[in-house]
């Protein structure tokens, strides 16, 4: 089972194909109690001794807008009240705000990362923009490179999401060579063709 958990709608980036990206009304956060009620109802509903793994999807918006200290909240209370269930948590970023605690963080709990990678800075920049409509091709390099040391170091899988356009197809890396350039043990993309 998959629950995924929305504690904001915000983002810092507004991606153009994004349904979120124009919505002035995103800017809500849950609070972590709210989050922890959520929780406490999805393990009513599971049992520890199901082989079945849940996964705590957590999403967004962009998710780490959360914070930290509620992101360290949060998987303490999962680790001490779901102990003996069959768990996992799994983040969709688009990695701009992952640091070191973050990255300390998630090795701690075994998070597993999940994010966007549209190819080129050519195909990136047409799409991905911040709020004020500039580029984010180099910060999210520069960070996706810090995140991929973290996946590589926890010999984690790569769960990469691509927004492919027509004129896009021919400059997308295939999997192989960018699996030969990160030395990624596995590495998984899922393409979304949007016309
Ligand atoms: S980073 Fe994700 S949530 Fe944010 S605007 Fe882009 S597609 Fe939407």
């Amino acid at each position: 089972m998959i629950v995924v958990l929305k504690p904001t709608y915000a983002c810092n980036f507004a991606c153009k194909y994004c349904y979120l990206s124009n919505d002035t009304k995103s800017f809500y956060q849950s609070s972590l109690e709210f989050i922890i009620k959520v929780l406490l109802q999805v393990k009513e509903v599971l049992r520890p001794q199901d082989k079945r793994v849940t996964t705590f999807l957590w999403h967004g918006g962009e998710p780490l807008l959360w914070g930290y200290d509620n992101y360290k909240a949060v998987f303490e209370f999962v680790e001490k009240e779901f102990e003996g269930y069959n768990y996992k948590h799994s983040v969709q970023t688009n990695l701009s705000l992952i640091n070191k605690d973050f990255i300390e963080l998630f090795k701690r709990f075994n998070v597993r990362l999940s994010f966007s990678l549209d190819g080129t800075q050519e195909i990136h920049d047409l799409q991905r923009v911040d709020k004020s409509g500039s580029p984010t091709f180099n910060p999210l390099v520069c960070i996706t490179l810090l995140g991929f040391c973290f996946i590589i170091e926890s010999r984690f899988g790569v769960f990469a999401s691509l927004t492919a356009f027509p004129s896009s197809l021919s400059l997308i890396p295939q999997p192989s060579s960018i699996a030969s350039i990160t030395n990624f043990l596995s590495i998984f993309l899922s393409p979304s063709f949007l016309s």
